[in-house]
């Protein structure tokens, strides 16, 4: 099937769709025929991302909607709100939604340890396991979540100890997920970014980006686009015997 409708008539919800990595998915989504619910703690930036979808399928029907995903309550709310606008649950789940909180281990405070973890390894956890639960009481014969970690998680960075903790979580529980959930027909992987160009990195210092830089063999930092081309891969049929993999995009960063 043609690359622009391998994923007609799936319902898709991307979190942390309103920047980044997850705007790029809910566009790449839409554009192979998908709808997609873009979801995100910022109202505003969620709405702007709605906006820039096509629609160019018949019966493509996107929505936007607020949720913190570090919140079980704002989490069930969220895939209510999807039952009741399509009569479905969703058969894609991206997880996209990400923070940082950097400091070295020496100095780093509690609460931004709690917090990366609550949003990156908590949130990833609920939302799986709500997006899991409505696929499976509904009898559908496939779903696929794919998980956005990070090469941080595998290879660790310098003031980043609670986020590549979160990142390395994310994979164990994807692992984890893809076990357990296998006979519902979901498949769960992972897409392990190295160093793209989005909101997230715009705060790392300059002096930092150019060191990082240095080391990609391809010589450059990664396009949002070029990370939703791989979600968008494991999210349709072209990846089925594909479960519990993490796929590192990096430009070659850390190879080996
Ligand atoms: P981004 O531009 O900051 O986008 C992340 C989005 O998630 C933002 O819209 C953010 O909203 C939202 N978000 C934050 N907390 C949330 C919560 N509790 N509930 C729901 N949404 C929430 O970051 P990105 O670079 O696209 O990153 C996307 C994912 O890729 C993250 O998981 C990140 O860890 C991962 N990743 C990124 C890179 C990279 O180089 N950029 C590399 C490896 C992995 P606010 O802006 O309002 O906080």
């Amino acid at each position: 099937m043609a690359a622009t409708t391998r994923l007609i008539s799936r319902l898709t919800l991307v979190t942390g769709g309103g920047s980044g990595i997850g705007r790029a998915v809910c566009q790449r989504l839409a554009s192979e025929g998908a709808s997609v619910v873009v979801a995100d703690i910022s109202e505003g930036s969620a709405s702007d991302t709605l906006r820039s979808l096509p629609h160019d399928v018949r019966g493509q029907e996107h929505m936007s909607a607020v949720v913190d995903v570090s919140s079980k309550e704002s989490v069930e709310n969220l895939l209510t709100s999807i039952q009741c606008r399509y009569f479905q649950p969703a058969s894609v789940c991206v997880n996209a939604a990400g923070i940082t909180q950097d400091d070295f281990l020496l100095r780093m405070k509690e609460e931004d340890f709690d917090r990366v973890l609550q949003v990156n390894l908590k949130g990833t956890f609920l939302v799986t396991q709500s997006f899991a639960k409505a696929l499976a009481a509904c009898g559908a014969p496939k779903g696929s979540i794919v998980t956005l970690g990070s090469i941080v998680g595998k290879v660790g960075n310098i003031g980043q100890i609670n986020y590549a903790s979160s990142k390395s979580g994310v994979e164990g529980l994807t692992r984890t997920a893809a076990k357990e959930l296998s006979r519902f027909g979901i498949r769960c992987n992972c897409v392990l970014p190295g160093f793209i160009l989005t909101p997230m990195t715009a705060k790392v210092p300059e002096k930092v980006i150019s060191k990082m830089t240095a080391m990609v063999p391809m010589g450059r930092m990664g396009e949002p686009a070029e990370v939703a081309d791989v979600c968008a891969f494991l999210a349709s049929d072209d990846s089925c015997y594909i479960t519990g993999a993490s796929i590192e995009v990096t430009g070659g960063l850390f190879i080996g």
